[in-house]
């Protein structure tokens, strides 16, 4: 990294990078359809979810950082009724597996049940942790001592970006998903570009781990780590 407020070399423990001089250190934040499951709209049969064939070699090389990997998902299917809560966590179980055959795993999955106009009574609010809401990530960075400011976010929706600026995290737009229709045809509509842009999640892995100095053949950490 270039930023000289981070251009301190660490050494890389066994469990992860150390953390930064204020106890924390940074995270992965993946969306999920569109980026480690296919986008087909509403997942309402775990039938309908499919993750992409490199997804989990990806999450296996962002792990190898020693960074939390994180999912962050709206499922305001949910609140608007088209399925329940049950379906969202077979989905994330379905992931699960297949990352656990591949030999990695992510740390969490958070969803987001709530719409502001939800049928389902309980879900419907205007809720802090529908993205581009933060709650989801300021939870997670509670739960994992997260500094956010020097987090990632990936996602194929110009709503997960805004979820990135607003914790000052750096963004990575993938052209999966909705990610190559919004970028042709509403980026100028945005007000500000995301950091990176890449193919999908195997090539965002890529260049998350050239920024962190991490070594991608192998998926070893490399010998120091910048942070
Ligand atoms: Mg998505
Ligand atoms: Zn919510």
């Amino acid at each position: 990294m270039t930023d000289p407020q981070h251009n301190r070399e660490v050494a890389v423990q066994q469990s992860g990078p150390e953390k930064g001089a204020n106890g924390l250190r940074p995270a992965i934040f993946l969306d999920r359809d569109g980026t480690v499951t296919d986008e087909v709209g509403y997942i309402n049969h775990i039938s309908r979810a499919r993750i992409y064939p490199y997804a989990p070699e990806a999450v296996r090389m962002l792990k190898s950082t020693g960074l939390p990997v994180i999912v962050v998902t709206n499922q305001s299917g949910v609140g608007r009724g088209y399925f329940t809560e049950e379906i969202v966590l077979q989905v994330h179980r379905m992931v699960e597996d297949a990352l656990l055959t591949a030999g990695t795993s992510v740390d969490a999955f958070y969803y987001c049940p709530h719409h502001p106009s939800a049928v389902v009574e309980r879900f419907r609010q205007e809720c802090r942790c529908r993205k581009p809401g933060t709650a989801m990530a300021e939870e997670a960075a509670k739960r994992f001592g997260i500094d956010l400011s020097r987090s990632y976010v990936v996602g194929d929706t110009y709503r997960d970006m805004k979820m990135g600026f607003a914790i000052g995290a750096r963004t990575v737009m993938l052209m999966t998903g909705y990610g190559r229709g919004e970028y042709e045809y509403r980026r100028q509509e945005w007000s500000r570009i995301p950091d990176l842009i890449a193919e999908n999640l195997m090539e965002a892995a890529k260049l998350v781990l050239r920024e962190l100095n991490v070594s991608a053949d192998t998926g070893a950490v490399a010998q120091s780590i910048i942070l």
